[in-house]
């Protein structure tokens, strides 16, 4: 939704749903975490009641256990926090679980997959960031995130695990089957989606890649 139009939100929900989309990914920035500020829980709790899709909220915040509880509150269906953040990443992966929502974990282009080793057993995804989080319409780093989407599968399949693979930044037609061959299977895309004339054929180019 950083890409959207915001002051047609409800029509930009519509238009992502009748388009094919399966989620709504939602990038909360704090001025801490990142050096952006973005929206908080009053607009997810705004976009909640316009549309069906599934609310995947990404905390780009230092206190995420602080503020998850108001996202939740707002209706929010998974909340994705950061493993570089300044909180017990495990109590707060709880938290959201026991608050009813999905729990996701995720880590920088700059930051090792060894980080989110420890926590792999207690969430619903892994989400990695394929562009320094911040700002929209920036480039793929392909050759320092593929090799992490990739240990996350064969971890994945190591351990019996069922998590989603997330990747968020950059994600066109171009670099979305990149990231599928590697192993994702939740593709994150704003301007690539929200800019295009036609978002339907945008996201079907995606899909068929
Ligand atoms: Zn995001």
């Amino acid at each position: 939704m950083l890409a959207a139009d915001w002051s047609r939100v409800a029509e930009e929900c519509r238009r992502a749903e009748t388009s094919g989309g399966d989620w709504l990914h939602l990038d909360i920035m704090d001025g801490h975490f990142v050096d952006n500020l973005s929206f908080g829980p009053q607009f997810v709790s705004i976009v909640r009641p316009c549309t069906q899709l599934f609310l995947d909220v990404h905390l780009m915040i230092t206190n995420p256990d602080h503020f998850f509880p108001r996202f939740v509150k707002a209706g929010a269906e998974n909340i994705t926090v950061h493993v570089e953040a300044d909180h017990d990443v495990s109590r707060t992966l709880a938290g959201i679980r026991e608050a009813g929502c999905r729990c996701g974990l995720a880590l920088n282009p700059d930051t090792a997959f060894e980080e989110v080793l420890p926590y792999l057993d207690q969430i619903d995804l892994l989400l990695v960031m394929t562009v320094r989080p911040g700002f929209g319409g920036q480039a793929f780093m392909e050759e320092e995130t593929m090799p992490k989407v990739a240990s996350a599968r064969a971890e994945r399949e190591r351990r019996g695990l069922g998590y989603h693979i997330e990747v968020d930044g950059g994600i066109d037609q171009r670099t979305a089957p990149i990231a599928t061959r590697h192993g994702a299977n939740v593709l994150v895309a704003g301007t690539s989606l929200f800019g295009a004339s036609d978002m339907a054929a945008a996201i079907g180019g995606m899909r068929k890649g």
